[in-house]
């Protein structure tokens, strides 16, 4: 190629950029995704057949990461604001380094302090985009031994002793399930449970009991009938009477509800015995891998949950689980129609995580 034929080639180049393109190709894709739920999914704050999630996508450099968030109620969180949120920090997210993710997110953090769920679904994606880009899976880059991942529980949702029963059975992979409670009928749940099956068990009362001297007898009973641990008793805001229950309780007592943050960890300490960590309450696997690392600090127990999510979230979750005591990791096991195939859970009930780099998603066809 000579001189002319050189410039003109470099100009042809340049004019085939249109104005305003990012020449790396960077796309940041924003939607709201539903996922369907085998059964009618009840607790005492809410029941429902479907769930609207946020989902991210990152792309750059030829490499897509994949992420997801799952507002939670309880927090006044919607899919609809969080997407907006995302929207609004668009810019920052094209133009920012994603190898300097720890600085975009903490910019993030300090602008999108209400939708913490849409801060997962970018922290995630980011993650899965770092995990592919330096060729490890996500386990690997927090220094984690894939062979310490717990076995996970299955949830079985608030339903009549005969529904409560078929799912019992149908969870029969399963060595350790978590019930709901929370209601006046919380006696024949556990009597219905009792009836088919010996396996441990642990309940999750969402804050449902609402008087401390109820609670401690309904605990009583429960230590009696082969439970490990009740997951928030009461109400987040009755914390007296929850220390008060954390002294006199015959079991361990975990804190979700009452806990969101790091930050919320020093004030729980003798008010329960150990926290539930969840991406989606936090803002991502960074704030996770934080959180569980302070609540290791104060000597307490660390669980990772999660809400109703499709493989992605419960994936990412996964990749920390090596970190914990316990794993409450079923909200893709929970749903008809997951998008992704990631973490798996072996016949004993053990998480598998993909040795694929980053996430280690795969499509499927749903
Ligand atoms: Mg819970």
């Amino acid at each position: 190629m000579n001189r002319r034929d050189l410039l003109r080639a470099a100009a042809a180049a340049t004019a085939a950029i249109p104005a305003g393109a990012i020449p790396n190709q960077t796309r940041f894709d924003l939607d709201i995704r539903r996922l369907n739920l085998r059964h009618k999914w009840t607790t005492v704050m809410s029941s429902s057949d479907y769930r609207d999630v946020i989902y991210t996508s990152y792309t750059r450099d030829g490499v897509t990461g994949h992420g997801e968030g799952a507002p939670i109620v309880r927090y006044q969180e919607d899919a609809k604001s969080g997407l907006r949120a995302l929207e609004r920090e668009r810019a920052r997210v094209m133009s920012s380094n994603p190898w300097e993710f720890e600085k975009l997110m903490a910019l993030m953090f300090h602008d999108i302090n209400y939708a913490y769920a849409a801060l997962s679904a970018m922290d995630i994606a980011l993650m899965d985009w770092v995990g592919q880009k330096l060729g490890i899976p996500l386990y690997r880059y927090f220094g984690l031994d894939p062979k310490d991942a717990p076995i996970t529980t299955f949830s079985i949702g608030i339903d009549d002793p005969d529904k409560t029963q078929d799912k019992v059975r149908e969870a029969a992979q399963y060595p350790v399930l978590k019930i709901k409670v929370g209601l006046d009928s919380d006696e024949a749940t556990i009597a219905a449970v009792r009836a088919v099956t010996n396996k441990p068990l642990r309940v999750d009362a969402n804050e449902g009991w609402k008087d401390k001297n109820v609670a401690l007898k309904k605990i009583q009973w429960l230590a009696t009938q082969g439970v490990q641990f009740v997951e928030q008793p009461m109400p987040a805001d009755q914390l007296d009477d929850l220390r008060w229950l954390h002294k006199n309780s015959p079991l361990p007592l975990i804190a979700d509800e009452s806990v969101r943050h790091a930050s919320d960890i020093p004030a729980l300490r003798d008010a329960f015995s150990g926290i539930n960590v969840k991406l989606d309450k936090c803002g991502g696997m960074m704030a996770a891998y934080r959180e569980i690392q302070v609540a290791k600090a104060f000597g307490m127990k660390t669980m990772l949950g999660c809400m109703v999510s499709s493989s992605c979230t419960v994936t990412a979750a996964a990749h920390l689980s090596p970190l914990v005591d316990y794993a409450d990791l079923d909200g893709n096991l929970l749903i008809s129609n997951d998008p992704w195939r990631g973490v798996t859970v072996d016949g004993m009930g053990k998480l598998v995580l993909p040795d694929r780099p980053g996430l280690g998603l795969q499509r499927t066809t749903a």
